[in-house]
């Protein structure tokens, strides 16, 4: 019993220095105590394992307390002022069955899935890219003025050719990588058709309407005899699946390096019918999309043969689309993480 004793002296001076208290409910003298039990004479054997166990209940209540004392010594005057528990020590995650996908993921299903009816396949972009993909194989050779016009973000580090990598400020950094990647397509009899729903990033001022990071969706089709009126009955068709409407739809020119000729495409507005409302500014029609027919030196560029195959490409924001269809009234909201905004979706 005076080993007993001993022991609890030992362990309690540990138990002093320990940082995990608990630990000291592993610790060997413990254990080597529990091990004798059986060795004793059969009369000594109770009141020693009594004595034992009375040791253990000790041992838990000191963790206990020390754990209870713990949590309360880290109690700080932050708490007063913190908007949140800082002190919880498991973080307040909701349970995955009260989730819901952030809307422009659900509205980007939804694109991949109408564009995949009209055949489609859906690639992904890429978070960093090269000036290669974003300007030289996109008809602006280095020097074009149009390549200023995208206030884009670089790196640092640099490409094979010393300039600087980029974030990619429009999915048309995929165009080239895509008609590579199905150019065995065409010697088949089949078109190039794809779509790039992903993140794009600018340098932009931030406002309602202006995010740095933001989706667009492109769309790129390639095969023989491919013809303006052919894009623009693919993008109607595309918008009124989209808003489950019929609608009507304009194109006017534009002026885009990588297409020839480039227009701006407008869609009736589906929330008024053309009568004026603050969606559409008032006029009836929303200017949504950038368009056109993918240039023959972007068709060169990926070895196609632009006097056989002809194609068209479009942009499209993917923000703007779900801020017209839901009536959301701020860019920022997308990326802000607030769950009173998400938990509406
Ligand atoms: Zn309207």
């Amino acid at each position: 019993m005076e080993r007993i004793e001993q022991i609890k002296k030992v362990l309690a001076e540990r138990f002093a220095t320990l940082e995990l208290k608990s630990d000291i409910l592993k610790a060997k003298e413990l254990r080597e105590l529990y091990g004798e039990i059986p060795k004793l004479p059969v009369e000594e054997r109770g009141a020693f394992g009594q004595a034992v166990n009375v040791l253990r209940i000790e041992l838990e209540t000191m963790v206990r307390d020390a754990e209870a004392s713990a949590e309360s010594a880290s109690l700080s005057s932050v708490d007063v002022t913190a908007p949140f528990d800082i002190n919880a020590t498991q973080p307040k995650l909701l349970p995955t069955s009260q989730g819901t996908t952030h809307p422009l993921m659900q509205e980007i299903e939804r694109i991949v899935d109408i564009f995949g009816r009209m055949g489609f396949v859906s690639e992904e972009s890429r978070e960093i890219d090269d000036q290669y993909h974003m300007f030289e194989t996109l008809n602006f050779p280095k020097g074009h003025p149009a390549r200023d016009e995208w206030d884009t973000f670089m790196t640092v580090q640099t490409d094979k050719d010393g300039d600087p990598l980029i974030a990619p400020a429009h999915t048309s950094t995929m165009q080239n990588r895509i008609l590579h990647k199905y150019s065995a397509n065409l010697e088949k009899g089949e078109p190039i058709a794809a779509i790039v729903p992903d993140r794009t990033f600018r340098n932009e001022d931030l406002d309602a309407r202006h995010e740095h990071t933001f989706y667009q969706v492109e769309g790129i089709y390639v095969s023989k005899n491919v013809n303006a009126g052919m894009l623009v009955a693919t993008l109607k068709k595309f918008l009124e699946e989209y808003y489950g409407k019929a609608l009507e739809v304009r194109v006017n020119p534009f002026y885009f390096p990588f297409t020839e000729p480039s227009f701006e495409f407008a869609l009736s507005c589906p929330f008024c019918e053309k009568k004026g409302c603050g969606i559409c500014s008032q006029s009836g029609w929303i200017e949504l999309l950038g368009c056109g027919m993918i240039h023959p030196n972007v068709l060169k560029a990926a070895d196609i043969d632009p006097n056989v195959y002809t194609g068209f490409a479009f942009g499209c924001g993917v923000d703007r689309l779900v801020m017209m269809k839901n009536d959301i009234e701020d860019i920022r909201h997308f990326q802000s993480a607030k769950l009173d905004f998400l938990r509406q979706f």
